[in-house]
């Protein structure tokens, strides 16, 4: 288990995070979403031990990383942002060279081997790095932070920069290992995320922002469904119709899809119903409502909205996404 206490980082003048807290489970694959520059690399190079925290405390499996670093370093891997590969070494002695760095125990050609097996790596085993593919490197990569057996995996942006078929290789990879491993892993992208993680951490300017599964945060937002309309009347008039509807805060035109009907965004004010209305005062104009829509908050609008919400308050944090999920129970 891992355990992160009111971990906060400061770089000269600037807080990079803030007061940041969290633990991750045995066995879970936990994402961590932000911007960039949001702190994920700085908070992930805190928990492997490379940086140590202005404030706070880490716990890797009761191990704090500061004063028994030893124990904790041995139940993590790493691969950082830039991974540490020496080009001019092939995948064989790059990776003995790291089994000797990390004064592995294991028995070194099995283990290796094993794990070459895992990564898919068996076929550039006695190739320059140098001239492996980026996707290639990135298996490499992680392979290194395999070394040792360590329980907890921690993986700094590990797609980026692939292409959509490496990144789908990497992506399945994380998959497998997360079946016997802890995984961390950060992204900026949140369809990265999704398609790994059961839970997401999203930071944003170091601050812990939201902490919970996608289905949570979808539900959370659920109630905030603006919707979708099309209509077979002239564009300009129909605006102003909509707009007129009582309970109705703002509309806007999407243009036309379809040949002569035009599509809108209906936002309606707090929890009011105006779908019966829209329909009435269409229809007493006589332009057909051929379709109407509620937009249900996609992850990515939420993620959004969460993040515009905390560079607007610099004093919203995960402790007012609370309220305002228990404001909504
Ligand atoms: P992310 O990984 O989410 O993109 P980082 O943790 O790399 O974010 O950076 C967080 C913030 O800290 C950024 O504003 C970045 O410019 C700043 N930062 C990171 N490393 C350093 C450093 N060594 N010295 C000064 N500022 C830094
Ligand atoms: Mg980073």
């Amino acid at each position: 288990m891992i355990e992160v206490t009111n971990l906060s980082k400061r770089y000269g003048n600037h807080l990079a995070v803030s007061d940041v807290s969290f633990t991750v489970k045995d066995g879970e694959i936990l994402g961590f979403l932000g911007p960039n520059g949001a702190g994920k690399s700085t908070i992930m190079n805190i928990l492997t031990g490379y940086l140590s925290p202005t404030v706070g405390t880490v716990k890797i499996d009761g191990f704090d990383i500061l004063e028994s670093p030893n124990d904790a370093k041995k139940r993590i891997g790493y691969l950082p942002e830039l991974p540490p590969l020496y080009l001019d070494m092939t995948v064989k002695e790059y990776l003995y060279f790291i089994y000797d760095l990390k004064k592995v125990n294991l028995p070194k050609v099995p283990h290796i081997t094993e794990i070459c097996r895992l990564v898919k790596i068996e076929e550039v085993y006695d190739r320059l790095i140098k001239n492996l593919s980026k996707g290639y490197r990135q298996r490499v990569g992680i392979a290194q932070a395999l070394i040792g057996n360590p329980d907890v995996l921690i993986l700094d942006e590990p797609t980026v920069g692939l292409d959509p078929k490496q990144i789908i290789e990497i992506r399945n990879l994380i998959n497998h290992l997360g079946k016997t491993h802890t995984v961390i892993l950060s992204s900026h992208i949140l369809s990265e995320i999704q398609a790994v993680c059961e839970r997401m951490i999203i930071i944003n300017k170091g601050k812990l922002i939201a902490d919970d599964t996608a289905e949570n945060l979808s539900k959370d937002f659920s109630e905030d469904h603006s919707l979708t309309a099309r209509i077979a009347g002239p564009s300009k008039d129909v605006l102003k119709l909509l707009s007129s509807i009582k309970g109705v805060a703002t509309v806007s035109y999407l243009g036309s899809r379809e040949k002569d009907t035009n599509d809108f965004n209906i936002d309606p004010i707090e929890s009011a119903d105006v779908r019966r209305d829209v329909f009435e005062r269409l229809a007493e104009r006589n332009w057909p409502l051929l379709e109407l829509k509620t937009n249900e908050l996609s992850l990515e609008q939420i993620f959004l909205r969460l993040t515009d919400a905390s560079d607007k308050d610099e004093d919203f944090d995960i402790n007012n996404f609370k309220s305002f999920k228990e404001a909504k129970r």
